[in-house]
Order: structure tokens, then C-alpha cells, then sequence
């Protein structure tokens, strides 16, 4: 078994005002098993949810068909009720019934509609590059954060819609979209010079995640979204689609501490990173597990074991 092998500095949490009635969600990848990154953000969005009067939706991000195993949701659903952790909206027997809009796979409908809107205005064009065609055309490099930026090869070109399945959103330029991170405070990102236009359909017809994210926020009324500092750079453009899509007030984000091994990387369970049926077989409990989660990513000074029950004492 492996398991991260050192704690965050511990950084007492203090929450601004936060008015109960908030929802936010759970919201993991079926494209593999979960590992304690996972409980870490788990301890966060029931903990804050549970401590402030909010609610949590679980929803199941399988909008990578490529990645995603009806095995692997399978598999996180049982971890969850395992972990004791009750989701507000449909739970984990509602996933294992059938369709549900909380499943991105049963949700295309609503992402063409969106994507409808944005082209009927003019905000959203067909692009036929690929990956490698991106990537030349950004001259090799990668802008802001070590992302290939789209130059805007195909904004002008007036590719034909049945050329190709992909669909590029565009990123107004030299405009920050500024935000106040619950936890990091005030953030300015300008999208454009991030990763420009935005791709939300592939060549191939699947649904991206940025895409998918912020329709699903927007249709299930998510009003605060907390989740790893690793998509802390992603805010600014879903904020930017948010607007797009006629959201007039977006979420509130709350980016958490991740989970990284000494050499920065971060946890994974195809890199044989412990995951959370293997810490239930071994023998813990799932008050040892969040315990853990909650140590490791800053919010108690030990690994103490907490239960479900008890994480909104880590916010109060
Ligand atoms: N599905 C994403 C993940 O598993 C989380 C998306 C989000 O919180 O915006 O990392």
C-alpha cells in the first residue's frame, strides 16, 4: 500500500460567511478506482456542506467515454456508501437504477442545446484541427500554466458544421475574469491568453469537461463548487461559458489543498496510488480513512479518526 507520505502545513480554515441553502457537489471521474485524493475532497465538500447548511449533489463525470468503465461507477458507488457519506440529491441506489441528469453520459441532450444557443449567436464554430495541428500552430510552446494555447486557426475560416463533430467556444480577448476563491482569495485569469478559444466537443463527437462541468452547474443549480487546486486555472473560462450560457450569477469556487507526492506529482490510482477499497480491505475504517484525509490535506493536526457525521466540526 502507498500513501502519501507527508501532511500539509496545517492552515486553520476559516470560511467566510457562507448562507446556508448553498449547493455543491461531489463529483468524480469513473476512469478509475478512488483513491484518498478523493476522500480528501470529500471531507471538504460534506464537511463545508454539513458545517453551513448547504447541499451535496453527487454526480458522475463520464462525459470521457474513451476512460470512463461502468465498473469504475460501480466501484464508487459502493466506496461512498462505504464512506457513510449521503448525498442530498439522488443517491447512490439512484445511479445504480438507471438514467439520471447527475450522469453526464445520460445528459447529451442538454450539452447539444447549449451548444445550439452559443452557435446560433455566432459564439461557438466548428474547428478541424487536430491535436498535432494545435499544437504546431502554437509553435510548439505552451502558454500560461504550460497549456497549449488554440491560436484561433479556424475562427475565420467558416469550417462547415457537418465537416466535423468539434466545437470551438470563443474566448473574448484581453478581458480577466476575476473571481474571489473562498479559500485563495482574489484570482484574475484572462482565458483567452490561457488556452484561447474553447474547445466543448471533440472531432470524435465527445462532450469535454469543461463543457460538460459548467452546464451541469448551471442546470443543477451548484452555487458552490469545491474541489483540488489543480483545476484552479480552469475557473476563469467556466466562469466566462457560465455567462455564455445565460448564467447571470456563476458559482462561488473553494480550491483545496491536493494530495502530492514529495516529487509534486499528484495521486493517481493507475499509479498505484492507494485506493479506498484497498484501505477497506486492509482492514481501516472509514472513520480512520477521513481521518486521514482530513490530516493530510491540512484540517486536523492528526490523523485522527473522525466519522461521516462528524466533518462539519473541521469547518465550524
Ligand atoms: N470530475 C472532476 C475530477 O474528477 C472534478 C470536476 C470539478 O470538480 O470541476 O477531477
Amino acid at each position: 500500500m502507498r500513501l502519501p507520505d507527508r501532511s500539509l502545513p496545517q492552515t486553520p480554515m476559516r470560511l467566510p460567511s457562507l448562507a446556508p441553502g448553498f449547493t455543491t457537489r461531489f463529483a468524480p471521474a469513473p476512469t478509475g478506482l478512488l483513491h484518498l485524493g478523493h476522500a480528501v475532497n470529500a471531507v471538504w465538500v460534506w464537511g463545508i456542506a454539513r458545517a453551513h447548511g448547504g447541499r451535496v449533489l453527487l454526480r458522475v463525470e463520464d462525459h470521457d467515454r474513451g476512460r470512463c468503465r461502468p465498473a469504475y461507477e460501480a466501484a464508487l458507488l459502493e466506496d461512498l456508501d462505504w464512506l457513510g457519506l449521503v448525498p442530498d440529491g439522488p443517491g447512490t441506489d439512484a445511479f445504480r437504477a438507471g438514467p439520471l441528469a447527475q450522469r453526464q453520459s445520460d445528459n447529451t441532450a442538454r450539452y447539444a442545446a447549449h451548444l445550439a444557443r452559443l452557435e446560433a449567436d455566432g459564439q461557438a464554430y466548428p474547428c478541424a484541427c487536430s491535436r498535432a495541428d494545435v499544437a504546431r500552430a502554437a509553435g510548439g510552446g505552451a502558454a500560461t500554466g504550460g497549456e497549449v494555447r488554440y491560436p484561433g486557426t479556424c475562427r475565420e475560416r467558416a469550417i462547415a458544421p457537418d465537416a466535423t463533430q468539434a466545437r470551438r467556444v470563443r474566448m473574448r480577448p484581453g478581458t480577466a475574469e476575476t473571481f474571489d476563491d473562498l479559500r485563495l482569495g482574489p484570482q484574475a485569469q484572462d482565458p483567452d491568453a490561457q488556452c484561447g478559444d474553447l474547445l466543448v466537443r471533440d472531432r470524435t463527437g465527445h462532450w469535454t469537461y469543461q463543457f460538460a462541468v459548467v452546464v451541469d452547474d448551471h442546470e443543477q443549480g451548484v452555487d458552490l463548487v469545491i474541489r483540488g487546486e489543480d483545476l484552479l486555472a480552469s475557473t476563469g473560462r467556466q466562469l466566462r461559458l457560465a455567462r455564455m450560457l445565460g448564467r447571470p450569477s456563476p458559482p462561488r469556487f473553494l480550491h483545496h489543498p491536493l494530495l502530492r507526492h514529495p516529487d509534486g506529482r499528484k495521486l493517481s490510482k493507475s499509479a498505484g496510488d492507494t485506493g479506498l477499497a484497498e484501505l477497506r480491505a486492509a482492514g481501516h475504517t472509514r472513520a480512520e480513512v477521513l481521518g486521514l484525509a482530513a490530516h493530510l490535506s491540512g484540517l486536523q493536526p492528526s490523523a485522527a479518526p473522525i466519522g461521516p457525521d462528524a466533518l462539519a466540526d473541521l469547518f465550524r
